[in-house]
C-alpha cells in the first residue's frame, strides 16, 4: 500500500525514469545470475547441498518458480559456452527466451553472426530465425478427434507427453531439446508445455509455418463437407487448402468492410458527408492505403506504434467537436491509441463513463 501512495506521487517523468533504472538493474541481475548459476552448475556444488541437480537445487534451496529455474539453467548453460550473451542480457540485446530459442543453433563458428541477428527480436521473430538456421518439412494436414479432457492443448513442436510425465523431479532441458529428453525419460519442466502449446503458429522453415486448431463438431463437419464438394477442385482436398482459401476470403471480406478493399473502385466523389457519422467507403479505403493499415500514433522521441491489429478510424479534429470525414482529417490508430486521444481530447473520466455506458 505504502509503494502505491508514494509511486502515485511520482510525476510521470519521475515513474518512468524510476521505472527504466529498474528494468537495466534488472537485466544486469539477471546477466549476473544466469553466470553464477553457470559457476555453481559447472562446479555441481548442489551435490553437496543435498540436491540431485541445479534445477533441484534452485527450486529448493532458494524457491524460484519452476520456470524461471528451467529458463535460468537452461540460458546461464548456453552463456558459459559463449559469454558475449551476458554482456547482450545487461545490454537488453537478448532476453532470456531469446537465450533458450537459439541455445542448440549456436557453434564457435555462428554464434556471433546469429546473436547480431537475434539482437533486439522478441520471441516470435526469433522463432523464424531459428526456422531459417534449422527449417523443418511440412507436416501432413491431420484432423483427429481429442480426448475431452486435452481440450485445445495440443503440443505444437515437443512430442506429446503427458501432463503426468511432465511432472516428474528434476533436471530442465532446453525447450527445443523437449523431445530427445522425453524419450530419456527425462523431466519435461511446466514452462515448456505452455510454450510449445500456446504456439498454435509455428514457423517451420522460410516462409512455411504449422497451424494447429481445435474446432468445434459443426466446423468439422462443414470441413468434411467441403472436402467432399471440392474433391475435383483442390489437390486430394487437402484441409490446408481449404483453410488457406476460407482465410483469404475471410481477409477479402473484412479488407472490405474495414478498409472498404475493392477490386474495383469506383471513382466517383466522396459523398458530402459531414454529420453522418459512418465514414464514406472511398475516404476509409484511402486512408487505410496512406497509412498502410498501422497505426499512426507516433511517441516525442519520433517513434511510431508497430500495431496492425484493432485498427480504427482516428479523426485528427474530433467528430464530437465538429471534425468531419475528410482523408485529412481521419489517420488510422490502434484502439488503445484511439482511446488514449480520446482520453485527452474529451477527459479521462468523462470517457471512462461513456464506456461504461456502452
Ligand atoms: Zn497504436
Amino acid at each position: 500500500m505504502k509503494t502505491n501512495i508514494s509511486l502515485a506521487d511520482l510525476c510521470e517523468r519521475q515513474l518512468l525514469e524510476r521505472f527504466a533504472a529498474l528494468v537495466d538493474d534488472d537485466r544486469s541481475n539477471t546477466a549476473q545470475l544466469l553466470a553464477y548459476i553457470a559457476e555453481i552448475d559447472e562446479r555441481k556444488l548442489w551435490a553437496k547441498h543435498a540436491c540431485p541437480s541445479m534445477f533441484a537445487f534452485c527450486m529448493q534451496r532458494f524457491h524460484m518458480s519452476e520456470s524461471m529455474t528451467s529458463k535460468r539453467i537452461w540460458a546461464a548453460r548456453t552463456a558459459r559456452r559463449f559469454p558475449v550473451i551476458l554482456s547482450m542480457v545487461t545490454g537488453g540485446e537478448l532476453h532470456l527466451s531469446g537465450i533458450n530459442q537459439l541455445g542448440k543453433h549456436l557453434t564457435e563458428d555462428n554464434h556471433r553472426s546469429i546473436l547480431q541477428r537475434a539482437k533486439h527480436k522478441s520471441s516470435r521473430e526469433i522463432d523464424l530465425l531459428v526456422a531459417e538456421l534449422a527449417p523443418r518439412p511440412d507436416v501432413p494436414s491431420r484432423v483427429r478427434a481429442l480426448p475431452r479432457s486435452m481440450g485445445a492443448v495440443v503440443c505444437a513442436d515437443a512430442r506429446p507427453t503427458s501432463p503426468r510425465e511432465a511432472r516428474s523431479p528434476d533436471e530442465p532441458c532446453s525447450p527445443r531439446s523437449c523431445s530427445s529428453n522425453v524419450e530419456a525419460g527425462e523431466h519435461v519442466p511446466d514452462v515448456f508445455k505452455p510454450m510449445a502449446a500456446g504456439k498454435q503458429i509455428v514457423p517451420l522453415a522460410p516462409r512455411r509455418f504449422k497451424i494447429e486448431i481445435t474446432v468445434d463438431q459443426s466446423t468439422h463437419d462443414r470441413l468434411r463437407a467441403l472436402q467432399d464438394l471440392l474433391k475435383h477442385r483442390f489437390r486430394n482436398a487437402d484441409p490446408a487448402l481449404i483453410v488457406s482459401r476460407a482465410i483469404e476470403l475471410l481477409l477479402d471480406e473484412t479488407l472490405k468492410k474495414k478498409a472498404a478493399v475493392t477490386e474495383q473502385v469506383r471513382f466517383s466523389s466522396p459523398p458530402s458527408a459531414k454529420r453522418i457519422r459512418t465514414i464514406p467507403a472511398a475516404i476509409r479505403r484511402e486512408v487505410w492505403k496512406r497509412d498502410l493499415g498501422r497505426c499512426t500514433f507516433v511517441d516525442e522521441q519520433g517513434r511510431r506504434c508497430r500495431a496492425t491489429s484493432c485498427i480504427e478510424y482516428h479523426h485528427e479534429i474530433p467528430y464530437g467537436k465538429g471534425g468531419c470525414h475528410e482523408v485529412e482529417n481521419i489517420a488510422l490508430r490502434c484502439r488503445a491509441h484511439n482511446q488514449y486521444q480520446a482520453d485527452l481530447d474529451f477527459g479521462r473520466d468523462f470517457m471512462r463513463s461513456k464506456r461504461r455506458t456502452r
